[in-house]
Formats: C-alpha cells, sequence, structure tokens
C-alpha cells in the first residue's frame, strides 16, 4: 500500500495468509513505481496547473496545504480487482493527496466499493481516515490533475508509463473496472501496448458492459462517478453499484 490511511502488515489480507516472496518483491516494486510517479514532471502544462489550483483554493478550502503533485495509486499487489479513473480531480485528489479522495467522485466510489467487500468503510475523506480497498486497487489514466478534466492525448501518452508498469506488476487482476471512456480507452491501448490482446473489433464502451478479454480477465466499463454524470441522473447510484455487484460475483466465482 503506498499512500493513505495507517499502513497495514505488507501484504496482509482477510486470509491472514503470509505475503511470499513474489508478492514482497512485486509490492516493493510497486513502492518504488510510485515514488518515482509523485516526482514527476513531465507534462509541463499539468504540473503549471496543479500548482496554481494549490495557490488560489475556493473557499471552502481556504488554509488548507494541498498536494499539488501527481496523485498515487492506491492499493496491493495482491488485488483480484484493478479499477482505472480518469484523473486526480483539482480539488479531490490534488488537494488531499490520495486518489477518489476528498470529493463527490471519491464517496460514490468508496460507497460502491465498500457495499461488495472491496473496502474499509463507505467514504474516502482524506489521507489516514482509516480508508482503505479491499482485494482492488485504484489508478487512473494520467496522475495530475488536468484543467476542466481534460487532459490532452500527449498527457495521456506520457503518463502511460506507470499503467504499463502497474499491469505488469499486478500480476492476480481477474476483473477490471474502467470509470468513463478516456480510461476504457487508455486502458485497452495500454494492454496493446504491453503485448497483451485485445479481441477484435476491439470493446466498444457502454455502461456495465462486460467483457472476457483472451487472457481471461474481464473488463467492465462504467460511466465516471464525475458530478456531470451523477448530478444530471445519467449515472445512478444503482447503475453504479449494478458494476461492482457484477465485479463481485465474477471474482467469487471459480
Ligand atoms: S500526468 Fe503523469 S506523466 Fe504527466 S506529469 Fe503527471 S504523473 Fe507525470
Amino acid at each position: 500500500m503506498f499512500a493513505g490511511g495507517p499502513t497495514p502488515p505488507r501484504g496482509a489480507d482477510r486470509s491472514g495468509v503470509q505475503p511470499s516472496y513474489e508478492y514482497r518483491r512485486d509490492m516493493g516494486e510497486i513502492e518504488t513505481l510510485q515514488a518515482k510517479l509523485v516526482a514527476c514532471r513531465l507534462c509541463p502544462r499539468l504540473v503549471a496547473h496543479r500548482e496554481a489550483v494549490a495557490r488560489t483554493p475556493p473557499r471552502r478550502h481556504r488554509g488548507e496545504r494541498y498536494w499539488a503533485r501527481p496523485v498515487p495509486s492506491l492499493g496491493a499487489a495482491r488485488a483480484r480487482l484493478l479499477i482505472v479513473g480518469l484523473a486526480p480531480a483539482a480539488h479531490g485528489g490534488n488537494r488531499t493527496g490520495r486518489i477518489f479522495t476528498g470529493d463527490e467522485s471519491g464517496n460514490w466510489l468508496a460507497r460502491a466499493l465498500h457495499a461488495y467487500g472491496f473496502a474499509t468503510q463507505p467514504t474516502s475523506r482524506y489521507r489516514g481516515d482509516g480508508f482503505r480497498p479491499l482485494d482492488a486497487y485504484i489508478t487512473a489514466a494520467i496522475h495530475c490533475a488536468p484543467p476542466d478534466n481534460k487532459p490532452a492525448r500527449s498527457e495521456i501518452a506520457n503518463c502511460a508509463r506507470y499503467l504499463h508498469a502497474e499491469l505488469r506488476l499486478l500480476r492476480r487482476v481477474r476483473v477490471v473496472i474502467t470509470l468513463g471512456r478516456v480510461a476504457f480507452d487508455a486502458y485497452l491501448r495500454t494492454r496493446r501496448e504491453v503485448g497483451l490482446a485485445v479481441p477484435v473489433p476491439p470493446p466498444r464502451f457502454a455502461h456495465n458492459r462486460a467483457w472476457r478479454l483472451p487472457d481471461g480477465v474481464t473488463l467492465i466499463a462504467s460511466y465516471h462517478p464525475s458530478r456531470q454524470n451523477t448530478q444530471t441522473g445519467r449515472l445512478t447510484r444503482r447503475m453504479f453499484h449494478a458494476v461492482f455487484a457484477r465485479a463481485r460475483r465474477l471474482l467469487s466465482s471459480p
């Protein structure tokens, strides 16, 4: 576990199984990767934005110290569920320093994860609040908050290096949930780039559609729990939870 909450014993899971050598090695590599990510300054526009936002916070966050750096992924190398989001929010992850933390999108995700046994609690408000994914790993197509939540193509390409490494290190993943079309496309593109097969013709994004990929991983597409989607009713709580219920069913089946 790289970020967020009290650090559990390395590799500990609810079964109490002791971590293997391979697990400790993979977790060590993930921690090294996340440490490198946090220092990344590859995208000048995003570096400027994440820092500018921190200098001029809205009234509700005035006086808070913003993270204002790339926001690392969250979870353990042993996870079987991989969640790929779009990017940290300017006043969410970019403020708190933990992915999907400190805004309504984070709370939507935490509630859905917790409802199906993938998180310790149904809220994700700040680092150290006790929220922790269980058997799940949360990453994003890009790790710095983009202006208007719209990353440039070149920025997504820059940040793909981290998802590449994660796909290689997360060896136990059986189900992938992508949040929004950008994350869906980024995940499929990254699979191709690391040599994992993608069906031809490729899957087409639709909410709660699922595809069994050639390596046995099931991909589930979901709308992103952004305010734009949740406040317009495009994504209801029921629709969102149906995605995680499906993931739980898949992971419960032999
Ligand atoms: S978006 Fe990714 S590649 Fe670009 S600066 Fe942030 S961490 Fe680095």
